[in-house]
């Protein structure tokens, strides 16, 4: 096996799980896009149903095929923009697309009609976001929508541009929008039974916006929505990032480590080489100020981080070797480096990092009691 991998603890999935459930009455609609922030989407479903979660969103139809293909019971959502070619396919998989224009209605009606079939579907309402939905004016366009044959308006959403932010005030007025639109539907004979906006960050801090149901991602995945959201709640990071020391030396005074020579030692210099790089997701940003866990302690990167190889200084850290364990993302002993952490070492967020680490990195999965599968 490579000497490079990520552990997905399915036990601490469970837990943030859990943990996020006692914030909302709601039902939990977790949010498993981009292969479940990285994590393997199939596991992570499997996982949560036993957690008893019943439906799940993604981003993209290819999303919810894989899903359906070893779930074909399951409940999944396509929470981003349908395609233009992809009716059939959400008609026949009875995958649920997010529509926020009358043309995209039409063709999906037309595909439930020609398939003798009720496709469901769930409206995506653009409240302040700025990004995909029917303005929340648009109400004789979706009355439209409702007229339509073999169509089941079964859901109406929308997503919130601040609510990992403390201040509440614009996400209020995103709110406020949502439910004026839903009453004068219901007030011109549209009832619709299922409304959602919550994302982990809402969960967490804004209940007046938990619906019928809310879509939980980064949370469950045990990273803070922000660094004002969630840093009470203690969630617990289901991934870990690591790596076997490829090669150590000691370098001299004036002796320079990678690509244009950026680093070059001040003193007698040890060098451990691991054997990932940019290739795996390890951002080359980080070339000479990330840090890695080594036997418990900090070491830094030094020089660029190359393709498929990264050096660490370890002149402090006494007898590393070849095949001692580096921990990328994770615990060692009483450290721990985040994606929250290395996302703020980029300028970035942790959902970032976590869905940048490539297919490359084989994903080993520790099951429920924390032995290896
Ligand atoms: C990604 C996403 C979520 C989940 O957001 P988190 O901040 O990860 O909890 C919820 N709703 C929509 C529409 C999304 O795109």
């Amino acid at each position: 096996m490579r000497q490079v991998w990520a552990e997905v603890n399915l036990q601490a999935l469970k837990e943030n799980y859990y943990k996020l459930q006692t914030y909302t009455q709601s039902e939990m609609m977790p949010i498993v896009k981009a292969d479940a922030y990285g994590h393997g989407a199939i596991p992570v479903v499997e996982t949560l149903m036993s957690c008893g979660a019943k439906r799940f969103g993604v981003a993209i139809l290819e999303e919810a095929l894989e899903l359906k293909a070893s779930f074909p019971e399951l409940d999944v959502m396509v929470i981003g923009a349908p395609e233009s070619d992809q009716w059939e396919d959400f008609v026949k998989e009875d995958i649920i697309p997010s529509i926020f224009h009358l043309s995209q209605a039409r063709a999906l009606s037309e595909a439930a009609v020609k398939f003798n079939r009720r496709a469901r579907l769930h409206l995506k309402i653009d409240t302040g976001m700025g990004r995909i939905g029917f303005r929340d004016t648009d109400i004789s366009e979706i009355m439209k929508v409702a007229a339509l044959p073999n169509l089941f308006i079964e859901g109406i959403f929308t997503h919130f541009a601040t609510s990992d932010q403390k201040d509440l005030t614009f996400a209020r007025q995103q709110l406020k929008r949502f439910q004026l639109l839903y009453e004068k539907l219901k007030g011109a004979g549209l009832k619709i039974p299922i409304r959602h906006a919550a994302n982990t960050a809402a969960i967490l801090q804004f209940p007046e916006a938990h619906f019928e149901f809310v879509r939980p991602g980064i949370g469950m995945y045990g990273l803070v929505p922000s660094s004002q959201v969630g840093g009470n709640v203690g969630l617990e990071p289901v991934m870990s990032w690591k790596a076997k020391v490829s090669h150590v030396k000691i370098i001299k005074t004036g002796e320079t480590v990678s690509y244009g020579r950026t680093f070059q030692a001040a003193y007698p210099t040890t060098v451990a080489t691991i054997p990932l790089g940019y290739a795996d997701g390890l951002r080359r940003a980080l070339s000479n100020c990330g840090e890695m866990l080594v036997h418990g302690r900090r070491s830094t990167i030094i020089g660029r981080v190359c393709m498929d190889q990264t050096m660490l200084e370890v002149t402090k850290i006494q007898g590393v070797k070849v095949g001692d364990v580096v921990t990328i993302l994770g615990k060692d002993g009483y450290e721990q480096i985040t994606a929250t952490e290395m996302a703020e070492w980029l300028g970035t967020i942790s959902y970032e990092v976590v869905c940048g680490i490539s297919k490359r990195v084989p994903r080993i999965y520790l099951d429920p009691i924390g032995n290896n599968q």
